[in-house]
């Protein structure tokens, strides 16, 4: 359930409309966009308001500029994205805040149109939430909405701090990722599955402690899985592992046997001699690694098992590869998994930078009920934690 008041349950019909996007595109060496997929789904929130005849004044922070100007950094091609996806250019200001800028949205720009603003991290008063910032943001407009779920977890001055002075609602994008993502945790289709993947077990310790009361069943999988296994007392030879983490995958181990959740790990390992893309490999048991090799990536037994369960899930969530996927000799579990999700009838969502990246490698995220935009703040709302960004918008 989203509790929270959106740009449909405010008056924004010929308003001047701040929006908080989050256009933290891919650029590749030349600057260009790499992935345009964040600024697409920008656009349900900015046709609703050039329907309304808003004034649109939209912001946006990209890379991480550190406070300072820095060319490599500019909006300038997300501007220009934006203008090819709607048909019409898009203004774009080479300040954040000026003098100028509140005189072009006030008497020059037209009703319906929409400008950009320059990188809100080129000013360290984004980060550090600085109030004086955050009211000459807001002086530009009289209704703040803020669409940037992959920011929502920022406490920052384009996020939380132009609420003091602004109501404030939320875009369709922020609706639908906190909606489906709350609905996960609520009123899941069972039996519901969690596959986590990735390098450390320190990253998702919360998300796997909360996860614990909510599943069915949770596969492990990655670099994490060997810290478990580990615990578990296996040999996992020069894997990946947190030796200051196995007290509390003991813990885990204990707490899903105590909420009777299914936790399986692998049963077989794809080991490397050394961490390199063309290391010498072989499959062994999960019991035993040899000394000197690595676990790479789980083996066939790991995947049909992981597959069966997967077979059987009403909803499944999936965050982090199970194996290094980058690599060729070790992406077949990633690779496997994956499309067994996508393929599967429950209702399927994905969040995270890599598992994003396998999904696009593999063309498999049109298959998924929802791919999620934000990975940390994805992360943050499966801890159970409240975001700050949510939590500052007006109520229903
Ligand atoms: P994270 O950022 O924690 O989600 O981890 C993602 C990374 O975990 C990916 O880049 C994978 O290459 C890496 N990964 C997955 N499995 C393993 C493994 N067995 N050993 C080392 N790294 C792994």
């Amino acid at each position: 359930m989203f509790e929270k008041k959106t740009v449909e349950d405010i008056d924004v019909k010929r308003k001047r409309v701040l929006v908080r996007v989050d256009y933290n595109v891919p650029l590749d060496s030349e600057g260009n966009i790499t992935d345009n997929t964040r600024i697409k789904l920008s656009l349900p929130t900015i046709k609703y308001l050039i329907d309304n005849e808003a004034k649109i004044i939209l912001m946006s922070h990209l890379g991480r500029p550190k406070g300072e100007v820095n060319d490599k950094f500019r909006l300038d091609p997300a501007a220009k994205e934006l203008g090819k996806l709607l048909g019409r250019k898009v203004k774009k200001f080479d300040d954040i805040v000026s003098p100028g800028i509140k005189e072009y949205v006030e008497n020059t720009m037209n009703y319906g149109d929409m400008v950009l603003l320059e990188n809100l991290r080129f000013d360290i008063g984004e980060k550090s939430n600085d109030r004086e910032f955050a009211k000459s943001l807001a002086s530009l407009a009289e209704v703040f909405v803020n669409d940037a779920f992959g920011a929502a977890h920022r406490a920052h001055a384009s996020v939380v701090g132009v609420t003091e002075f602004l109501p404030a609602v939320a875009g369709f994008l922020m609706k639908k990722e906190v909606g489906t993502l709350t609905s996960l945790l609520e009123s899941p289709k069972r039996p519901f599955l969690t596959v986590l993947g990735g390098s450390k077990v320190s990253g998702k310790i919360m998300v796997i402690k909360n996860l614990l009361g909510k599943v069915d069943s949770l596969i492990l999988g990655g670099g994490m899985s060997y810290t478990f296994l580990k615990a578990k007392g296996c040999e996992i030879g020069k894997s990946i592992c947190e030796d200051e983490q196995i007290s509390y995958t003991k813990e885990m181990l204990e707490l899903a046997k105590k909420n009777n959740v299914n936790l399986m790990l692998p049963v077989d390992i794809v080991v490397g001699k050394e961490y390199d893309r063309d290391t010498d490999r072989k499959v062994v048991s999960a019991q035993s690694i040899p000394m000197d090799w690595m676990g790479l990536d789980i083996g066939e037994k790991s995947i049909e098992l992981f597959k069966n369960e997967i077979s059987e899930a009403g909803t499944i969530f999936w965050n982090g590869p199970v194996g290094v996927f980058e690599w060729e000799n070790f992406e077949n579990g990633t690779k496997k998994i994956a499309k067994a999700i996508a393929e599967s009838s429950a209702v399927t969502v994905a969040g995270g930078g890599d598992t994003l990246a396998a999904l696009k490698k593999y063309n498999l995220s049109a298959k998924f009920s929802h791919v999620s935009s934000g990975g940390g703040a994805s992360m943050e709302l499966l801890e159970g934690k409240e975001l700050p960004g949510i939590a500052s918008l007006l109520d229903k």
